[in-house]
């Protein structure tokens, strides 16, 4: 799962990013994940793990991994070429989902590129660019799909229409998102185009100390506008989580309580972008390692199991399936399965929630 953190200058954004991935994990669990210095890769947290490792002791627990991506340079202007430029809007292209941070905070000492504090102009702002980076991309594919289209190809003329539809939205100054079609297949077609503002955005409402629980005027305006286009909106003190990701566990839980937060703000976010892309995990578990993987809600056995690796899916046999609490109810693997509760389930199995599996496969 990858996330593109976007917002105008100096509203929070590196802050935020340097106090998520500081507690950033080992990449050499990742080996898909090429680090790049804006890249950073954190865990997902899930107390679900522990409770595996108490019962099935193993070397080493790994959760799942959110990427994130920081597009800086992102200002009025941006889509075309003002200050970093387009070049920043090609590395949000592939990512899942947009974090879009906004400020909701007054701070006098902290300039506001545009003069003052408005999350909504500021929302407005960035969309634009992310509008208008969309047209450009828009305009030139709908070009190669007509004339595709023309040889009477079926797929090009699904683009065709998915293209127009984007483009009315895009006239009327609307992002794509939230956008509907009756074709079948066509909400796969629009995510192969790759637009920005297709993408489902949760805003991150970066607030001050002591508006920790989210509820002053700038971030209730925020809401109103997420809770409008079917998005999400965490509030989150960038300013704090900075200065948590510098501490130890002890000093961490000590800080936490004495602003009044119960965790921090990775655990929040993290929930929030599950729920916004409609992901859950499973886990798999032995001796060696302990492991959290995302699906998407919905995936069958041999996706979920696609997800460790494409051989898995395309040799998929069986699976052997319980669940956590069974794990817990029973203490081990031999229990559950004296207890009849180990379930063996075929291809058309859709994988639940917290499912701990093992995979039989052909390679
Ligand atoms: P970016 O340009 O969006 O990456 O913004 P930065 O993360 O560099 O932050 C800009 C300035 O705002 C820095 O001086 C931060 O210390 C400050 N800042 C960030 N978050 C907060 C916050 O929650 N409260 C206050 N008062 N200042 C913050």
């Amino acid at each position: 799962m990858e996330a593109g953190i976007v917002g105008l200058p100096n509203v929070g954004k590196s802050t935020l990013f340097n106090a998520l991935t500081q507690a950033g994990i080992a990449s050499e669990n990742y080996p898909f994940c090429t680090i790049e210095p804006n890249v950073g890769v954190v865990p997902v947290p899930d107390p679900r793990l522990a409770t595996i490792e108490t019962h099935i002791p193993t070397q080493k627990v790994i959760p799942a991994a959110l990427r994130l991506v920081d597009i800086a340079g992102l200002v009025r202007g941006a889509s075309e070429g003002e200050g970093l430029g387009n070049k920043f809007l090609s590395h949000i292209r592939s990512v899942d989902a947009i974090l879009h941070v906004v400020r909701c905070f007054d701070d006098p000492d902290i300039a506001h590129v545009e003069g003052s504090v408005d999350p909504i102009r500021d929302i407005e702002t960035i969309d634009m660019e992310l509008m208008l980076a969309d047209m450009a991309s828009v305009d030139s594919a709908m070009e190669k799909a007509v004339r595709a289209a023309r040889t009477g190809d079926k797929e090009a003329k699904l683009r065709v229409s998915v293209l127009e539809a984007c483009k009315a939205r895009l006239d009327a100054e609307q992002p794509i998102r939230g956008v509907t079609f009756d074709q079948p297949d066509a909400m796969k077609t629009l995510r192969g185009l790759s637009l920005l503002t297709a993408k489902p955005v949760l805003y991150v409402a970066n607030v001050d100390e002591d508006d920790l629980a989210g509820d002053n005027a700038y971030v209730q305006k925020v809401r109103e506008r997420a809770e409008r286009e079917g998005g999400l909106v965490v509030p989150v003190c960038a300013k704090i989580e900075s200065e948590l990701a510098e501490l130890d566990e002890a000093d961490r839980d000590e800080l936490l309580e004495s602003v009044g937060l119960t965790e921090p703000a990775l655990h929040a976010l993290a929930r929030a972008a599950y729920k916004l892309l409609g992901l859950q995990s499973y886990f798999t578990a032995g001796p060696k390692e302990v492991r959290a993987w995302t699906v998407p809600i919905g995936a069958t056995a041999p996706q979920a199991a696609g997800v460790i690796h494409s051989d898995f899916e395309r040799g998929f046999i069986r699976a052997e399936v319980y669940s956590v609490a069974d794990l817990e109810a029973h203490k081990n693997e031999k229990a559950i399965r004296e207890a009849g509760k180990l379930r063996i389930e075929g291809k058309d199995y859709v994988v639940s929630d917290g499912d701990v599996c093992h995979f039989l496969f052909n390679v």
